[in-house]
């Protein structure tokens, strides 16, 4: 069954916010790169709509709440007076109006959290795109924060709070041909980066 407020088939409609969820707003580079952001943040990005008309955006719906704190990013928060338009729950793919993150089958009112989202948006800002290289393994293109970059977080999944060894090298364009050595907690290495 599907919530009510989603418009069915491949309709697009206005609806309010403020009512079954609120909607942070964020321009499209800052929101891709948030996005990637909680792709690797469990339990992963809720609910996002991406608008790729003129002056494309991105929606990340999060629960019906007081003003987020937002001061510093692009964010733009819709609640009470706002509307938004959403698409039917087969539009999944551009161009035009469209779920990035479609709403999960199993857990339809399922929604972003804000803190969540907030501190994502927030690392995003303050990360960059790198390749990162270990010997022996396919370069991925990884988007990290300056302690990542700087090896005193891990480059998997950003924990500090751990001993951290050595996972090998980003490289940016800035940096030319030189990286950066780069570290890697216990459970990453053993898993996700063996
Ligand atoms: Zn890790």
């Amino acid at each position: 069954m599907l919530p009510l407020w989603l418009p069915p088939y491949d309709t697009v409609h206005a609806i309010q916010a403020g009512i079954h969820w609120d909607a942070i707003c964020l321009p499209q580079q800052v929101g891709l790169a948030t996005l990637a952001v909680l792709d690797i943040t469990p339990p992963g990005p809720g609910p996002t709509i991406w608008d790729t008309r003129r002056d494309p955006r991105l929606y990340l719906l999060t629960p019906v709440t007081d003003r987020p704190d937002l001061t510093g990013t692009p964010g733009r928060h819709l609640t009470h007076g706002s509307h938004l338009a959403v698409p039917g729950p087969e539009l999944l793919t551009p161009p035009g109006l469209h779920w990035i993150v479609p709403p999960t089958p199993d857990a339809l009112n399922r929604l972003n959290d804000l803190a969540t989202v907030v501190n994502a948006i927030r690392r995003a800002l303050g990360a960059s795109w790198v390749t990162h290289r270990i010997p022996g393994q396919p370069d991925r293109e990884i988007l990290a924060t300056h302690s990542q970059i700087h090896g005193t977080a891990c480059i998997n999944c950003s924990t500090d709070g751990t001993t951290l060894r050595p996972a090998g090298h980003v490289y940016t364009p800035a940096l030319g041909g030189c990286g950066y050595a780069v570290t890697a907690c216990t459970p990453c290495l053993d898993g996700a980066l063996q």
